[in-house]
């Protein structure tokens, strides 16, 4: 079903109010997106009914419970093209990230093999493999990035050798907006043997995503980037690997059998899910996905691809701007990373505030990018379903008010 996209902004209550005498123009759906009615719906009509704790208990509560659960493992799975066994829910990318790194790359690094990132990750997909190579003695290679913001995949393939075993790297850059072959990257890591892992934050939500073309080994998601509840993630991976892949945290409800001295684990994606899991947020990610579909990819992807169109121009045409990443095109997502030279990106972020304009402005958890750029900081518009192109009029007129202000 097919919704009209100028009326899905009304699905989003919080959306209504006004900030500071303004309607809110919100433009932060890269660090987290608003919830739909039927989200927040699902959220209510759980605890209002439903709740008890899964896979535990007898009773009809209980059922209910794990039965909606388990659905949306097969839902995610679904939605993903992945089968249910290869879908285990974590608190978010960030974790799924840390348990891929610690349960699995900790097991299959060794001395001197390499481990290759990108310049453009987030520190969600650096950190924890900066400290899985401090850990096992394997060495962290960077994927550069070429003039134009992308990855260069001439230096990706000459760094590629017998001795990578890992290859991590994001499908979309939450700073840059580059959208990065992942497919192609795939099959070249492959071809000299090495795991892939994919870190999907900012990709799922934005364009469909297809586990059997990815062909990656791993992939992590958050729920509250997908129009879902906060603390909520995905963490796929093909079923070989999970079963090789161990659990990070343990506790009650991942186990076949506890004896004094040892633990027979359950089979993944269980021997996963140690302790009491976010079934309502669980919960609320399947309400999250359904109204995705709802909507449907080629109405997201065409509204996005518009509204990111426009503020790409509009805030190219504003003297002293400087617009990070790739040109308007096929490689560039629903995000503009900019700055207004002479301001500071927070100076420009609170005054854009004052007009009712919700924009992030930081170093977006990469560090290591925002050297790259030779910036220290940088003001971000981050694009969902909902925008229309009304708001990139009123973020432009914003930075030309600021710029007037700042008399820069
Ligand atoms: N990776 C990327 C590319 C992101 O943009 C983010 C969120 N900003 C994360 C990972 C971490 O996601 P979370 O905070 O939901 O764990």
């Amino acid at each position: 079903m097919v919704k009209d996209i100028a009326t899905a902004r009304n699905d989003f209550p919080i959306l209504s109010q006004q900030i500071n005498g303004q309607p809110l123009t919100y433009l932060d759906n890269a660090a987290t997106t608003q919830k739909p009615r039927s989200v927040i719906d699902a959220l209510t009509h759980y605890y209002e009914f439903d709740n008890a704790n899964i896979h535990r208990g007898v009773y009809t509560l209980a059922e209910r419970a794990t039965e909606q659960y388990e659905q949306v493992r097969q839902q995610v799975a679904d939605f993903i093209h992945a089968d249910r066994d290869e879908i285990v829910f974590t608190r978010g990318t960030t974790t799924s990230l840390n348990w891929i790194a610690l349960g699995f790359g900790a097991q299959v690094l060794q001395p001197g093999d390499d481990i290759i990132i990108t310049v453009m990750e987030h520190h969600s997909n650096l950190v924890p493999w900066q400290q899985v190579a401090l850990q096992t003695g394997a060495n962290l290679r960077y994927v550069e990035l070429t003039a134009d913001g992308e990855l260069d995949l001439a230096q990706y393939r000459q760094l590629l050798s017998k001795k990578t075993k890992i290859v991590a790297f994001t499908h979309v850059s939450n700073v840059l907006g580059t959208i990065n072959p992942v497919q192609l990257m795939t099959q070249l890591a492959h071809e000299v043997g090495a795991y892939v892992v994919v870190d999907g934050a900012q990709a799922v939500g934005h364009f469909p995503v297809d586990m059997t073309s990815l062909d990656c080994d791993f992939y992590a998601f958050s729920g509250h980037k997908v129009y879902g509840p906060t603390g909520v993630g995905v963490l796929y991976g093909k079923r070989e690997w999970l079963k090789k892949m161990n659990p990070v945290e343990f506790g009650g409800e991942m186990i076949n059998l506890v004896q004094r001295e040892i633990t027979d684990f359950k089979a993944a994606p269980e021997k996963f899910e140690a302790g009491t899991m976010p079934i309502a947020q669980v919960i609320g990610l399947g309400a999250a996905l359904t109204y995705i579909q709802k909507i449907g990819w080629s109405t997201i992807e065409t509204q996005e691809r518009r509204v990111t169109a426009a503020a790409y121009q509009l805030l190219k045409e504003i003297p002293g701007v400087e617009i990070y990443g790739p040109e308007m095109g096929p490689h560039r997502s629903a995000l503009v990373t900019f700055n207004l030279k002479g301001v500071h990106p927070h100076d420009l972020a609170t005054v854009l505030d004052t007009q009712g304009v919700a924009v992030r402005a930081g170093h977006h958890c990469a560090q290591p990018l925002m050297q790259t750029l030779g910036v220290s900081a940088t003001t971000r518009a981050s694009f969902g379903l909902y925008n229309q192109l009304s708001d990139v009029k009123r973020l432009a007129a914003a930075v030309r008010a600021a710029k007037e202000f700042f008399q820069v």
